[in-house]
């Protein structure tokens, strides 16, 4: 067991309190975690506000290059925070070894960036420039499915931007963001980036906070609403990515053997603790017991377990309270719909969902209108492929989506009409660094990766100058 702290202005410290992180696997306790005080909160945000102007006047080249640092200096532990990554959320290692590796690779993806000013008018009269200044101290609060990545792809941005930082990360997955807070703190001047945990009680103060010029929240819809209400008492930028309920529309001319690991894996990768994952099927009549029979299949063949296991395709879910949630939606399946695989809970320690494949169900129940965030997976039946559309799009959700078929130009249509931020054809969870992700209605405001998302992390501002002398 590490002895973990928080960083505030460059110093390793100890919390105010501890809590204990469990194993969702397991529920043992993994370590003991400080949190922070509000005082602390108000310490680490005093810290970063005076780093700020040194490190916003450091040639963006440098700022660039410490990035570079620290993800090498994560990729030389990345066994280590990947094993940690496991303990704490629960995932199987080999993807907390790419997670590990993604959050490097985010981070050099950032680094490699630059913000040049824009020349928008030279003419006879003026000058006009156009610049990207950094806001001032960001928070980035980030929650408990993807705890690195997601991260990565605010400190990468915003600090290379030129904004110094606070970094909270959800309180059942502290550790690995603490971790790489004890490696900021070799790296970075003090003050430039402060990682505190709490006991989710922080997040209120951080977005009511009168110095964070811009949150950079990722998190369910429900805190980004919250989020945005408090921003609004300083008018602090935000991003917001918050969850989804992506549609799977499967076109008549495929063959449902061959789709369904496609849709299965996009349903079930990190036991469906993704915002873009599937969360629900659209399938052809002509094809449905056929389709929702191989994906029974792939349930019941799916090796649940421990991460830490070799072999291990789902972990547990995430903590207990997500665990009771996605039980209630699988009543909901079994009152509403057909369970045709999966349902039945293993005995014994840990949150455990086998993958639980729901059929025969109607389009207004809670497990198809809400966000499950779990293996559970409702597959419809249509007829038209219009109302298909309608009903997949008869969502407050519009974070992603995918649509299958061996006709390109048949799939580029459907995906035209679905509302939102990304559609897949064909693939799933294709998210290159420099291609803008944000969400539609109430799937998030703003974009992350990309120029576009590293543009958020600053203030477009206008120089206007004449061209004579005085
Ligand atoms: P959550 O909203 O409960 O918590 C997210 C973070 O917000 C945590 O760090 C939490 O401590 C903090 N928080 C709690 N109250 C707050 C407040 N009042 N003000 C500010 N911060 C506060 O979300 P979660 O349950 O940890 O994460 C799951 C959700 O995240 C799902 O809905 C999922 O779809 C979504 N998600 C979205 C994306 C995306 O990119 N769109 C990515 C991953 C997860």
């Amino acid at each position: 067991m590490t002895d973990f702290k928080l960083l505030i202005n460059g110093r390793l410290v100890p919390g105010a309190s501890t809590m204990d992180v469990l194993n969702p696997a397991t529920e043992e306790v993994v370590a003991a975690c400080p949190t922070a005080s509000e005082a602390q909160l108000n310490e680490a945000v005093a810290a970063a506000k005076a780093a700020f102007p040194a490190w916003s006047k450091r040639p963006l080249k440098e700022r660039a290059e410490l990035l570079n640092k620290l993800a090498a200096a994560m990729m030389a532990r990345q066994e280590e925070f990947a094993r940690l990554l496991t303990q704490e959320q629960g995932k199987p290692l080999p993807m907390a070894m790419w997670e590990v590796g993604g959050t490097a690779a985010g981070l050099q993806y950032f680094a490699s960036l630059d913000l040049p000013e824009k020349v928008i008018k030279d003419d006879a009269d003026s000058k006009i420039i156009m610049q990207h200044a950094p806001l001032g101290v960001v928070a980035a609060i980030t929650p408990w499915n993807f705890p690195l990545i997601l991260l990565s792809i605010k400190v990468g941005p915003g600090l290379l931007a030129g904004n110094t930082m606070i970094c909270k990360p959800a309180p059942t997955t502290p550790l690995t963001t603490l971790l790489f807070g004890e490696l900021c703190a070799e790296i970075f001047p003090p003050g430039v980036i402060n990682v505190i945990a709490d006991k989710n009680d922080l997040g209120a103060a951080i977005t009511a906070h009168p110095d964070i010029a811009k949150v950079a929240f990722t998190g369910s819809t429900a805190t980004g609403k919250k989020v945005m209400a408090s921003a609004a008492s300083s008018l602090k930028r935000i991003t917001l990515e918050l969850g989804g309920n992506d549609a799977a529309i499967v076109l008549d001319d495929v063959d449902p053997k061959e789709v369904a690991p496609k849709i299965f894996g996009g349903a079930t990768m990190n036991s469906g603790q993704v915002c873009l994952a599937i969360k629900r099927v659209y399938a052809p009549q002509s094809m449905y017991d056929e389709l929702c029979d191989e994906l029974a299949k792939l349930a019941n063949e799916a090796v649940m377990g421990d991460g830490l296991e070799q072999g291990t395709q789902l972990g547990p879910i995430q903590n207990k309270m997500q665990y009771e949630k996605v039980k209630e939606f699988i009543e909901d399946g079994r009152k509403n719909g057909k369970i045709i695989a999966g349902g039945d809970l293993p005995e014994g320690k840990g949150y455990f969902i086998p993958p639980t494949i729901v059929r025969d169900i109607p389009h207004d129940a809670r497990l198809v209108r809400e966000e499950q965030f779990g293996p559970v997976l409702p597959i419809l039946a249509y007829t038209d492929l219009d109302q298909a559309i309608a009903e997949a799009n008869d969502s407050e959700y519009g974070l992603g989506g995918t649509v299958w078929t061996n006709d390109l130009d048949r799939g580029k249509e459907v995906a035209s009409q679905i509302m939102s931020g990304t559609i897949w054809v064909n693939k799933h969870l294709d998210l290159p660094f420099d291609v803008p992700f944000g969400g539609a209605k109430q799937s998030g405001l703003g974009v992350e990766y990309g120029q576009e998302g590293l543009e958020e992390f600053t203030q477009q501002k206008t120089i206007n100058m004449a061209k004579d002398p005085l």
